[in-house]
């Protein structure tokens, strides 16, 4: 079932929450929502559900206008991040509630919902846990146990809001793969919001980056990584390297810092290179396409690569950089804190200083 939305506004009070949402959501697609905390994410998700009405715009499923629609008539499930599973009932009971939601007329009897809960409870593995209370499982479990739930009325679109968020990093982890799997099995549309990068990456066929209740980028992951169009996602995306300078030709410079350009980037003005830790190298030598001397300032051993912390040396930077190096490197070459070394970017991102547009 696609979803598309058409020009979604929505205020409360005097703040506008969402500016003129408009996107396309394929049937299939498992869609994330990323942002930081208070740019639209979770409003964008309750007013596809009609949890929340939009002040204007249109939302269409599969073409069918359901703008008005009461969230029951929409027939999407919903799962939230603090489970909302009842305490006084057991987990099969929890699925079973699911089916309410239904309109009166559309309810399996009674058969019928027992043998789709036993379904659902084998769908996500907990069969073995159908008589137990929500207070006797773990937070994996009982967020497995609220998706299943969501599942029960066999939802055509399934909306998720930080789904994992209160889980531990090893449980998200599991878990992330486990809905990955079971929506490519069952293949329903579904839109989840997250805060986590990563998450976002991890999971979504396609990334919406949203900022102060707007879309800053659509894009698959990998693209959406590789090539952001404005400063902001690439900021949001990861950590970046920050070296601020003005052009002059293929130069870029700032004190007695300076990177060749591999091509002319049009005319001058004061504009930001960004790289990602992966994208530069360090030297014990400046090379001959740049100067960028750095003094190690923190070394951090844990991860499958050290993770060098470095402070500009003869030019400035908002923050510290950090540049990642191979173990084995690090075995060669045993940094101190304080010894010189170079940053040699291998490709750049080059923005301009003002208003973040992508120099191209
Ligand atoms: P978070 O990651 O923190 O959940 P979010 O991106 O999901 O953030 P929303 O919950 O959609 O953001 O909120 C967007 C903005 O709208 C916030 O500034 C919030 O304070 C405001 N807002 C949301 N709901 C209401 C409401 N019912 N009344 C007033 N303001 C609201």
């Amino acid at each position: 079932m696609s979803i598309s939305l058409e020009r979604i506004n929505k205020s409360f009070g005097n703040f506008q929450a969402l500016n003129d949402i408009s996107l396309e959501i394929g049937d299939g697609q498992l869609v994330g929502l990323l942002g930081p905390s208070g740019s639209g994410k979770t409003t964008l998700l309750r007013i596809i559900a009609g949890l929340e009405s939009a002040d204007g715009g249109r939302i269409l499923f599969q073409g069918e206008d359901v703008t008005g629609q009461h969230v029951r008539e929409r027939r999407v499930g919903f799962v939230f991040q603090h489970y909302a599973l009842f305490r006084h009932m057991t987990v099969a009971q929890n699925i079973a509630f699911g089916l309410d939601v239904l309109p009166r007329k559309q309810r399996p009897a009674a058969a019928e919902i027992r043998r789709r809960v036993g379904e659902l409870l084998e769908m996500v593995q907990l069969a073995h846990l159908a008589e137990r209370y929500p207070s006797q499982l773990s937070g994996g479990q009982k967020q497995r146990i609220a998706l299943a739930r969501a599942l029960a009325m066999q939802p055509r679109i399934l909306l998720l809001d930080e789904p994992f968020g209160a889980l531990d990093a090893k449980v998200r982890k599991d878990l992330r793969r486990w809905l990955r799997n079971l929506h490519d099995e069952l293949n329903f549309t579904s839109v989840f919001v997250t805060h986590d990068q990563e998450e976002a990456l991890e999971l979504s066929d396609q990334v919406v980056v949203m900022s102060a209740g707007r879309i800053e980028q659509v894009d698959r992951p990998q693209a959406l990584y590789a090539k952001p169009d404005s400063r902001f996602v690439f900021d949001f995306l990861g950590h970046v390297n920050v070296f601020a300078g003005a052009l002059d030709g293929r130069e870029v410079r700032q004190g007695e810092g300076w990177v060749r350009l591999p091509e002319p980037a049009g005319a001058g003005g004061e504009v930001q290179l960004y790289l990602r830790p992966h994208e530069v190298r360090l030297q014990l030598h400046a090379v001959e396409h740049a100067h960028l001397p750095l003094q190690v300032e923190a070394i951090n051993l844990i991860g499958a690569e050290v993770r060098l912390e470095l402070r500009p040396c003869g030019w400035q930077a908002d923050e510290l950089w950090e540049i990642g190096i191979t173990h084995a490197e690090y075995n060669a070459w045993q940094p101190q804190r304080g010894d010189r070394c170079y940053a040699v970017p291998d490709v750049g991102h080059l923005f301009e200083a003002r208003g973040g547009q992508p120099r191209t």
